[in-house]
């Protein structure tokens, strides 16, 4: 950050809710249908439809609002926002304005120093997406493509507390987490699923009141999120050392520029006319509903990182990567389940190798090639010796080819360690006897040359002899 500049930043995130319906119709979100197949007359907005909600949103929304310590309404109301756009052939979105269903939650954050950080969120309400323009394969012409429109969202908007672009990245990345894990969303940025516009400021250091702001969007990926932020703060902070003034504005975000430029300002933007929806009834819950909400919540990532800690023994920051998905987390639990070795041991291979495969691959723990139980049968034969550490990782290597489980590999492959002393010790005379001078050379006080020694005799058994007993035998042998 430069010197004398403090950075306000608050973000607006829609989240697609998973529902398999839309919020106010009976017709289908799945994602990737061919255009306009997924829009039913109330999506279309044609003249005297009327809209019925889909109880699962409410659901959704509470669930969420329980999550971040927030209010949950027992009335909230949706109201029409009015504009124009070809995509919106009702001339409004439903939206909720002055009642939203969640207000007043929070978010608990790491900041730079690794302390704890709170950040506000104002409030997440629900709303109907908008349909999409689509401009490839048109010339001069654009197609409206309906199917998602009426698809439900819930936005939710922090208050500007964050002050940096990795606090940014830091809570929104949690928020992703948390509404996987409630299942509430399934959070694919590529598809829109999960999207972020950043509202950013920036005032000299001391200063109470806020800087004027700019509002960033098209921004679909972590890091273009930290990029865009960044690009920005330091524009900002230029214009203004220029003797410039910040103007409220739109700004899109160019990746393949890395920059931002101004899509519309405050004078063009546009005055929605907000008003209660006569078609729809306010949303009415009852304390009793909301229990029962609060009685199906999921263990979320903070509480399950702390158990992990706490019940298996595991470093905090390999806790934290293990629950970054449930659906990892599940993964790693049922590898413990099914082991004898440490819990640690497992994480060791889950965060290392496991990981790392899926990671070259670009791949979802969802499509490991190697289930939880095999991973856990790989684990059991280092741990019971019947092969070293070392030889697993070509075990592993063929298990995640497709060829079999970690008995079926090392049966086939031959690779089982040898632990029979009087084997290791033949060749270990074979290995002494072939390399007198370096025996002279050891004798002597040259100790470095231990690791010689072991890999000789490490070659001669490719690998496969119990690198605890050679190290013991060779010791022995090698004192004369
Ligand atoms: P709007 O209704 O124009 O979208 P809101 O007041 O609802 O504006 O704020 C939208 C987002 O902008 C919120 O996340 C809020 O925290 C953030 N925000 C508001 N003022 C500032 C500011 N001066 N600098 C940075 N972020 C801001
Ligand atoms: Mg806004």
């Amino acid at each position: 950050m430069r010197a004398g500049w403090e950075v306000v930043i608050g973000l607006e995130i829609h989240t697609q809710l998973a529902t398999r319906s839309k919020i106010f119709s009976g017709a289908s979100t799945a994602y990737g249908a061919e255009p306009n197949t997924q829009a039913c007359l109330v999506d279309l907005g044609y003249p005297g439809v009327l809209p019925v909600l889909n109880a699962e949103v409410v659901r959704m929304a509470t669930l969420f609002g329980l999550a971040v310590n927030a209010t949950v309404a027992r009335r909230s109301v949706f109201a029409r926002k009015n504009y124009f756009y070809p995509d919106l052939p009702k001339g409004y979105q439903i939206s909720q304005l002055e009642l939203p269903i969640v207000e007043h939650g929070e978010m608990v954050i790491q900041d730079a120093d690794g302390n704890e950080k709170r950040i506000g969120i104002t409030r997440a309400h629900l709303e109907e997406d908008a349909g999409k323009s689509v401009h490839e394969g048109f010339e001069g012409q654009s197609g409206i493509d309906l199917n998602r429109a009426g698809t439900p969202l819930l936005e939710i908007v922090s208050e500007p507390d964050l002050r940096s672009a990795k606090e940014a990245v830091a809570y929104l990345k949690k928020i992703h987490t948390i509404v996987r894990y409630l299942g509430i969303s399934d959070g694919n940025m590529q598809e829109g699923s999960f999207r972020c516009d950043a509202n950013v400021s920036v005032r000299p250091l001391g200063q109470q009141e806020l800087g004027t702001r700019t509002e960033l969007k098209n921004l679909n990926s972590f890091r273009f999120i930290e990029k865009a932020i960044n690009y920005e703060i330091e524009r900002q902070i230029d214009l203004i050392e220029d003797g410039g003034k910040v103007v409220q504005e739109t700004r899109l975000y160019d990746s393949d520029k890395d920059e931002t430029r101004s899509m519309r300002s405050k004078e063009e933007a546009n005055d929605y006319r907000y008003f209660p929806d006569p078609d729809l009834l306010p949303i009415e819950i009852s304390d009793e509903y909301i229990e029962t909400q609060r009685r199906a919540m999921p263990e979320l990532p903070d509480a399950k990182q702390a158990r992990f800690v706490e019940a298996y023994g595991l470093k905090s920051d390999d806790a934290a990567i293990l629950t970054a998905s449930r659906a990892l987390a599940d993964y790693f639990e049922a590898v413990v389940e099914a082991t004898d070795a440490k819990a640690q041991i497992a994480a060791n291979w889950v965060i290392g190798d496991l990981l790392g495969a899926l990671n070259r691959e670009g791949k979802e723990i969802e499509d490991s090639r190697i289930s939880a139980v095999d991973l856990a049968g790989l684990v059991n034969r280092i741990h019971d010796n019947t092969i070293s550490g070392k030889i697993a990782k070509q075990v592993f290597d063929a298990m995640w080819d497709g060829e079999g489980d970690a008995d079926a590999i090392i049966e086939a492959k031959g690779l089982k360690q040898i632990t029979d002393s009087s084997a290791i010790e033949a060749v270990v005379d074979k290995v002494i006897e072939a390399n007198p001078s370096q025996v002279a050379e050891f004798r002597a006080g040259k100790d470095k040359l231990m690791g010689y020694f072991v890999g000789k005799v490490m070659q001669e058994t490719r690998g496969q002899a119990n690198p605890g007993q050679v190290n013991q035998i060779l010791k022995d042998k090698l004192k004369g």
